[in-house]
């Protein structure tokens, strides 16, 4: 199978200018697309976008109307916009169910969920424009192993990455008939600064606390490799393919650890 490519795709990642999206955001324009990293980290997302042939462009996911000037700028400069990978996300602690801090929650599920939906709702509008006789596009949102089970994260994160699955399903259904592809991507463990910061310690630190629990075991899931799997649900390759939540956490997920160990194995 030839490799995944974006050529002559125009593409926005937001939260590309650090951890999984700017790993996104090299590996898209490298594999032929204009990439535009859309941001509210101006210094890192300038410096990024100019190492990796992009252009940076600041944008608040969580105000809308920073989201629809995006879109509306991208697809002023280039014409269109094909690629929409929604990836800004946050994971703040907010502590036990007992004692959530809900001005936090709202924070979390401002970036996370309602910062999606803008930019699910804007790239719909610009993908389902007829073009050239052609429409349509590919949404690809970073969601997580928090969308399907408890235990990875707060309970705002997860309950913030559950609805995110919830809005991919529904709008993968709804733009359908647009020729518009909806899908997650959803990681297990990273080394990012937000993971770093969520458990006090460095990347190395914690690639060397992931290894020792991965199922995959000796194995480290890094930015890289949920960019490729970001880049293959954007690409033609897997133009059939929508509604999906493709899980890259080396079975994590699909195995239940408790009784795999009960049963000796
Ligand atoms: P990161 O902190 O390295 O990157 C997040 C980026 O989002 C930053 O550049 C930040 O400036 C940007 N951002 C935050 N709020 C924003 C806003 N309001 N508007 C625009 N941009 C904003 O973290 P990461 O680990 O690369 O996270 C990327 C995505 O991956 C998130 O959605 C996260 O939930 C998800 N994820 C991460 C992990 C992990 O272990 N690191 C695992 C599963 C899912």
């Amino acid at each position: 199978m030839s490799k995944p490519r974006l050529d002559g795709k125009v593409a926005i990642v937001t939260g590309g200018a650090s951890g999984i999206g700017e790993a996104a955001a090299r590996l898209f324009a490298s594999s032929g697309a204009t990439v535009v990293i859309a941001d509210i980290h101006d210094a890192l997302g300038e410096a990024v976008a100019a190492s990796a042939g992009c252009t940076y462009m600041r944008c608040d996911v969580t105000d809308e109307e920073q989201v629809e000037a995006t879109v509306g700028a991208v697809v002023g400069a280039h014409g269109r916009l094909d690629v929409m990978l929604s990836n800004a996300g946050v994971l703040l602690p907010t502590g036990s169910v007992m004692d959530m801090d809900l001005a936090e929650l709202d924070r979390v599920m401002a970036v996370n969920f309602r910062g999606a939906a803008a930019c699910v709702k804007h790239a719909a509008r610009a993908m389902v424009v007829p073009r050239n006789g052609a429409r349509g596009g590919a949404i690809v949102c970073t969601a997580s192993v928090a969308s399907l089970q408890g235990g990875f994260g707060p309970a705002s994160y997860t309950a913030s990455k559950h609805a995110l699955l919830g809005l991919v399903r529904a709008a993968a259904g709804e733009l359908g008939r647009h020729g518009v592809r909806v899908n997650c991507v959803s990681p297990s463990g990273v080394a990012t600064p937000m993971s770093c910061a969520l458990m006090g310690v460095g990347p190395e630190e914690l690639e060397a606390m992931t290894v020792l629990h991965n199922v995959l075991r000796g194995k480290v899931l890094r930015a890289e490799d949920v960019a490729e799997a970001a880049l293959f649900l954007a690409s033609e390759q897997a133009g059939f393919i929508s509604g999906h939540n493709l899980v890259v956490d080396g079975a994590t997920t699909a195995i239940n650890p408790a009784v795999l160990h009960t049963v000796g194995l």
